[in-house]
């Protein structure tokens, strides 16, 4: 089959035809989003499970009999560890990750693990879908570890946030989106999915949570401070740049500050039941196979509208 390869962290991937997987239920890929998290694989920032490597946990497959289903990030986990034992297996000592540890859907085939297979609903095809196998399962639990306050800052408005953006809307929420300077596009998309704010300073009134999906440490204060006393901040992603240091006063008044770590199998099923009631619509980009590399490029350098997405039927 063929896939990309990455040989080496910091060096481009490598189309190249390798062996079908084995050790699994055989998948044939269709699609597989592109997350930040693979840029950071890719670079290096965050260490392979082996080399080569295929990346990609946000697998839109048939399996043997046909039937569709989404393998995200959560590979395996070990059942009986304290975290897995109190339903939070998210947190498993021993958990393994797709295109992390296991091989990844950048690829034509894939293997996974039934138990952590999602079937997909109907109504949104094989590229729409993909980016809410890990942009919008984590970023769901992201939302939910924010709290129910009504005013919702976004920071870094890409796959995660724009469907993010959805179901805080959906759930009644004000939403104020924060992009790099002058990314007119992205601020366009914000408020076409119905952000009431786009911009990249300071919102116009306090907020009562935010969500940090930029991997930019130095938003860390910046979010502290738009938000209003009692309110929490959350970093929904796997690798942030140092948090610069900031003065006490920008966390007291019980300001809370917390990450979010990979999602657990019962974050999958909620969010995929939740999806169609929205119903969330994704913007994505398509690349075929050997384009992997130049997607990861564009998400590096914030070119890319909504989800970037690989296309393996072409
Ligand atoms: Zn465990
Ligand atoms: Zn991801």
């Amino acid at each position: 089959m063929r896939a990309a390869l990455l040989d080496e962290p910091g060096r481009p991937l490598r189309i190249a035809d390798v062996p079908e997987p084995e050790g699994g239920m055989l998948l044939r890929v269709h699609a597989c989003g592109v997350c930040r998290t693979d840029l950071h694989l890719r670079d290096g920032e965050l260490e392979p499970g082996h080399l080569p490597l295929i990346l990609g946990h946000q697998i839109v497959a048939t399996d043997e009999d046909g039937r569709r289903v989404g393998v995200p990030w959560l590979a395996w986990t070990c059942g009986v560890c304290e975290y897995c034992v109190a339903g939070r297996e998210n947190l498993c000592r021993r958990a393994r990750f797709t295109g992390r540890d296991v091989d990844g859907g950048y690829a034509e085939y894939a293997v996974a693990d039934e138990r952590f297979c999602f079937p997909l609903p109907d109504g949104m095809s094989d590229l729409e879908i993909a980016p809410l196998l890990c942009g919008g399962l984590i970023g769901h639990r992201a939302l939910r570890l924010a709290g129910d306050g009504a005013r919702l800052g976004l920071y870094g408005f890409g796959a995660a946030a724009h469907i993010i953006c959805q179901v805080a809307v959906h759930e009644g929420r004000r939403v104020f989106a924060f992009t790099r300077a002058g990314d007119d596009d992205a601020q366009r998309l914000a408020r076409d999915l119905g952000a009431e704010w786009a911009g990249d300073g300071r919102p116009p009134e306090p907020l009562d949570a935010a969500i940090i999906f930029a991997p930019a440490g130095e938003l860390v204060p910046l979010a502290l401070r738009a938000v209003a006393p009692g309110g929490t901040v959350v970093c929904a992603g796997i690798h942030m740049s140092d948090i610069p240091s900031f003065p006490y006063r920008d966390l007291w008044e019980e300001r809370v500050l917390r990450s979010v770590a990979n999602l657990t199998r019962a974050d999958a099923e909620e969010f995929l039941a939740l999806a169609p009631q929205v119903p969330v619509r994704t913007t994505v980009t398509a690349f075929a196979l050997d384009q992997a590399e130049e997607a990861l490029d564009r998400l590096r350098a914030g070119r890319i509208e909504g989800a970037a997405v690989i296309d393996l039927r072409r």
